[in-house]
């Protein structure tokens, strides 16, 4: 039977450019002729009955807004059979017939689940600043991200120059390295410490060594708070065990890397997937994530996107030692 309503939900840990999906799934739904209903707090509000219907205006003004106007939340519940069967009757009460989830890996593995044991479809999105998912070249938020994260390390290094200061600053990546990588680069950082690479900690001290022989004791170093070596504490050991020349800082940039306007980047990409997802449903796609490669927009099934690693480019991660 045709789908006539469509539910939306924002879950996992939250990422600029949420909102922004969230718009165009409600507005291309609402093209196509669609009923759409948002459901609040991701599984959670769905086992609650969080659901209200939605209207082309009840996304008005959020295009730009970082977080997520339906919330987020992590549900112990949806990872129990209960919670589930409670879920499916919600979405029966409220005439909902397909979902739409914007989210990370966690949210698909639990999507997929749902289909198995209801056939239920549901489309994915990828919404998590992490850019950790097979199947994109880009989620959505990983832009706005980084690109937050390299403007806190420009101010950190204007600090750091003048007063010949080594800054070590941990971005957020407990498994995945790439905002590491990228911001790393585009802030001219001396090493760069990923968790898909056991951490060549003994090259990071050469390298300060040569440092400590040009009279450089200003140095950025970025570490991904997943990477092996513990952390940016850990490093400050580390170094401070082997030199007392360095007058050492660590930042630990948090939260401040998932908030904040979305980059233009992350709001076409955010309006793309989540048209294509709408037109995805309407087709009968079901238990698949939508993505773009190479620009072009690709669907990839849940099982593949949650089971496959993205592949990491590990010789940019050498680049800025050599440029540094
Ligand atoms: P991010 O990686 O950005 O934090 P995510 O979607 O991976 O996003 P998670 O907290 O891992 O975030 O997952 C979100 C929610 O998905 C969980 O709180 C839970 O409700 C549901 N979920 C995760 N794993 C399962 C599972 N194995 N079975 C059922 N539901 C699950």
């Amino acid at each position: 039977m045709a789908i006539q309503k469509i539910g939306v939900f924002t879950s996992g840990g939250d990422a600029p450019g949420m909102n922004a999906a969230l718009r165009s799934v409600v507005r291309s739904a609402i093209h196509s002729g669609l009923q759409v209903a948002g459901i609040m707090r991701g599984y959670e509000g769905m086992i609650d009955g969080e659901i209200k219907d939605l209207d082309a205006r009840s996304v008005g003004n959020i295009i730009q807004r970082g977080g997520t106007i339906l919330k987020s939340a992590r549900s112990e519940q949806f990872k129990t059979v209960e919670g589930r069967v409670k879920a499916l009757e919600q979405l029966k009460k409220n005439n909902i017939d397909a979902l739409v989830a914007i989210g990370g890996d966690g949210t698909f593995t639990g999507s997929k689940i749902f289909y198995e044991e209801h056939q239920f479809s549901v489309l994915g999105v990828p919404g998590t600043i992490d850019n950790d998912l097979y199947g994109t070249d880009y989620t959505i938020g990983f832009d706005t991200a980084i690109n937050t994260a390299v403007s806190a390390i420009d101010k950190i290094r204007d600090t750091a120059m003048a007063h010949d200061r080594l800054f070590i600053i941990e971005v957020m990546g407990r498994d995945s390295g790439l905002i590491a990588i990228e911001t790393g680069i585009a802030s001219g950082a001396g090493s760069i410490l990923i968790p898909e690479i056991e951490s060549d900690t003994q090259a990071m001290l050469d390298n300060l060594q040569k440092s400590l022989a040009a009279k450089k004791l200003f140095r950025i170093i970025v570490v991904a708070e997943g990477d092996d070596s513990g952390g940016a504490y850990k490093i400050r050991e580390l170094i401070e065990q082997q030199f007392h020349h360095f007058d050492i800082k660590v930042t630990i940039l948090g939260h401040i890397q998932r908030g904040g306007n979305p980059t233009c980047h992350d709001r076409v990409l955010a309006t793309r997937l989540g048209h294509a997802a709408v037109q995805a449903l309407k087709a009968g796609k079901h238990s698949m994530m939508v993505g773009t490669i190479n620009h072009q927009v690709v669907y990839t099934p849940f099982e593949e996107a949650i089971s496959k690693t993205k592949t990491i480019p590990l010789d940019w991660a050498e680049l800025a030692t050599v440029l540094s």
